[in-house]
């Protein structure tokens, strides 16, 4: 078997580059195979156009008759650019996209055919519900699922597939997806906000949640990535004894970037362009092989699709260059895993960011307003926003000394921690002419200056400020963003309508300035929020002891993490916000403590396969080498042969040490895998395969590891870690 390795080492040296030539400007090609806004005008007629830009803006219904003009217009639009297909885009609780394409080709009797695709087939879908994780949504309701159109995201051609993002309900209208909640959270976050800048400007009118994500992710050849089935079936490795060189010379990071991943990008990057999205940074990140792509923000809705597509495309483009495209978080044991910081802001549809400090007085005190308040809603609900982040990858990279910890905390810096405590100090009650003043030219009127100078930027911090912005750390990888960016949406929703009803009541009752009640307000948020706000290394020991004292969470398994998933208290603050139903709550917490035991399981199959069937069958090959070479030398020098062959016999019984150790612990995982799948309750089976059978992951690969540093080279079936994250 060791062939297969070599085959795809041999192969590496006969590659040829893919060329990639950029003929035209990138702003040219820009959204070419987006239904845009100016594609749009040229394409639909003027009712249809406005029509989906009202549903856009105002979030209004589109009527039947016009679906089918924007159909129309759509389909040939499509065709143009060489479509024959097209296909409702979703992306149900899989964590991948789904797509089932449609031809536009209908017949029409006479042997006529045309094509064809109507309003209909444009605004509804109905793709088999069954196959698509339901948690138990559909057994309860025996409700079959659709796809309805999301015109607030564009649709785009893929290849030659027109795909129009869509939302999957299920026919009782509960949410089978991770766009719908999102939209919800999206919405209740808009009109909390809105109600809240009303304070200050009477012109908003809507509030748009922002992000900007930043992907990493590791390139490999793909007849390596191929050789190794761990990869090919899991997305990371297993095992693997560490390269003599890794990362300590720091010398990827930031470092040119290979040739061959370079042509990999610009042909990334092109696809992007064409697709619509703003892809803008690249560079080589901390591992090697390990690399990050960024756009410029976005609407969260559209970021999130651009994300899932992206990951999509990702994949697509990668099979060109012969390349393959590890998302895991921690594809590599001893080498940084990776992440997908989620840049947040809040901006208003008169352009300000709600979370960038502004020119006056008055516009600092909403960028305070939204500040506090984004920290109290971390503060109040640190818990759910770490289980928003939990999945099996991701537990190998939280509190593992290059990712933040799984303790969620907010770093400010600090500058805004001195005007937090400033304003920690303001009088309870109405405050003094004096106290106003003094406030607004010294601590509300310098904000902007002393941002300027924060450029302290706490890398070990799950949530970060970072000037005009919050930095979600901790989101792995592989997630879909709508997971984090419903929760983070929906708890800052909740915290600003709290905020407007206390506010609103000391104006009321206390009879107080609009501005006295606020800053009473937020002076009783940062008191109670302060335990959540930390600036020191997350890093640290230190920490975990600090922040136990301080009665933050530390969950730091998924199952451990999600629990808090199906509280009352989640299960009401969804109900409230309209975000999800109990129901809705309940089968996404099934599902993901589901998907948790299944990726165990998976991974102590392909763990258990590889140990008894390449590990131990080479170990034994090599092992009577040696046996025979020993008997050689028993045959040539007689009893004097114990000298000439001790270090040979010692391998001899090393390597029946370690088979021994590999056998009696892949055995007991597979008992413990049997018990575990024995268990009906889909919590204790998750817990079950964290804590029993997950343990003997690492025992096994470390005999595995032990022999592959014993094994003669040429036999060795599994390709390296020097060969996976050092060839090009
Ligand atoms: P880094 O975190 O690598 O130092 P930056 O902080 O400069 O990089 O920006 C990272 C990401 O933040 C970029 O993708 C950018 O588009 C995004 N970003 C910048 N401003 C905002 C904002 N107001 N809202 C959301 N995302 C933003
Ligand atoms: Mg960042």
């Amino acid at each position: 078997m060791s062939t297969l390795r070599f085959h795809a080492l041999k192969q590496i040296y006969n590659l040829k580059p893919v060329l990639i030539e950029e003929k035209v400007r990138r702003s040219e090609i820009f959204g070419a195979n987006v239904f845009k806004e100016s594609t749009m005008r040229q394409y639909l007629t003027k009712e249809a156009y406005d029509s989906v830009i009202d549903a856009n803006v105002n979030g209004s219904k589109i009527d039947r008759v016009v679906a089918d003009h924007i159909s129309t217009g759509m389909k040939e639009w499509a065709i143009s650019k060489g479509a024959t297909h097209y296909t409702h885009w979703f992306q149900p609780l899989t964590g991948a996209t789904a797509e089932k394409h449609d031809a536009f080709f209908e017949t029409i009797g006479g042997g006529l055919a045309i094509e064809k695709f109507g309003g209909g087939q444009l605004v509804q879908q109905e793709p088999d519900a069954s196959s698509f994780p339901n948690g138990g949504i559909r057994n309860t309701f025996e409700a079959r699922g659709y796809t309805a159109w999301d015109p607030t995201s564009p649709a785009f051609i893929v290849g030659t597939t027109l795909c129009i993002p869509t939302v999957f309900v299920s026919y009782t209208g509960e949410a089978l997806d991770f766009k719908t909640p999102l939209l919800r959270a999206l919405q209740a976050v808009d009109s909390a906000s809105v109600a809240v800048c009303k304070y200050f400007d009477k012109n908003v009118k809507r509030v748009n949640a922002s992000l900007g994500w930043e992907q990493e992710y590791f390139l490999i050849d793909s007849g390596l990535a191929m050789s190794r089935p761990d990869i090919v079936l899991t997305g990371r490795t297993l095992l693997g004894h560490s390269p003599a060189k890794g990362q300590q010379l720091d010398d990827h990071y930031f470092g040119t970037i290979p040739n061959r991943a370079l042509d990999y990008m610009r042909d990334l990057e092109t696809e992007c362009m064409l697709l619509g999205i703003p892809v803008k940074t690249r560079h080589n990140e901390v591992a090697p092989n390990q690399f990050e792509l960024a756009p410029i923000y976005d609407e969260a809705n559209l970021a999130v699709d651009h994300n899932s597509l992206l990951m999509d495309i990702m994949d697509r483009i990668a099979e060109r260059h012969k390349l393959k495209v590890l998302f895991h978080e921690k594809p590599f044991a001893g080498v940084n895993g990776s992440g997908k910081h989620n840049n947040w802001s809040l901006t208003t549809n008169t352009g300000v960011n709600l979370l960038g400090p502004g020119k006056t007085p008055m516009s600092n005190l909403q960028f305070l307003t939204f500040f506090i308040n984004t920290i109290k809603a971390v503060h109040d609900n640190e818990e759910l926003l770490r289980a928003a982040i939990a999945s099996a990858g991701n537990d190998h990279r939280l509190g593992a000394n290059e990712a933040p910890p799984a303790i969620i905390s907010v770093f400010i810096g600090e500058q805004l921690t001195k005007v937090l405590d400033e304003l920690e100090n303001v009088t309870d009650g109405k405050l003094s002419p004096e106290e106003k003043t003094d406030l607004k030219l010294n601590v509300v009127g310098k904000i902007p200056d002393v941002l300027l100078d924060n450029t302290d930027r706490n890398r070990t911090s799950p949530f970060a400020f970072t000037g005009n912005k919050f930095e979600f750390r901790a989101v792995g990888s592989q997630a879909n963003c709508a997971n984090p960016m419903t929760v983070l949406n929906a708890i800052v929703a909740k915290q600003l309508i709290d905020f407007k009803k206390q506010v609103d009541a000391l104006i009321k009752k206390d009879d107080m300035k609009k501005d006295d009640a606020i800053f009473n307000v937020l002076r009783e948020y940062i008191k109670k929020s302060r335990n959540i706000l930390f600036e020191g290394n997350g890093y640290g020991e230190e920490w975990e002891k600090e922040a136990k004292k301080r009665g933050l969470s530390n969950n730091k398994t998924t199952p451990e993490a999600l629990k808090v998933k199906k509280s009352d208290k989640t299960v009401k603050l969804y109900e409230d916000l309209k975000v999800m139903n109990r129901i809705e709550t309940i089968a996404r917490y099934e599902i993901e403590m589901d998907e948790y035991a299944l990726r165990i399981q998976i991974e102590g199959r392909v763990l258990g396969d590889i140990a008894r069937n390449h590990v131990v069958p080479t170990a034994v090959r090599y092992q009577n080498i040696l046996i025979e070479n020993v008997k050689g030398l028993k045959d040539i020098y007689g009893d004097d042969f114990k000298n000439l062959a001790s270090e040979q016999m010692n391998l001899i019984e090393e390597i029946s040490g370690h088979i021994e150790s590999i056998n009696s612990n892949v055995t007991k995982m597979t008992d413990e895998r049997r018990t575990a799948n024995k268990i009906e309750d889909i919590e204790e089976k998750a817990d079950s395969y964290c804590h029993k059978v997950k343990p003997y992951f690492e025992k096994i690969r470390y005999n595995c590891d032990k022999l592959e540093l014993l094994v003669d080279d040429e036999l060795w079936p599994l390709t390296k870690y020097r060969e996976l994250l050092f060839t090009y």
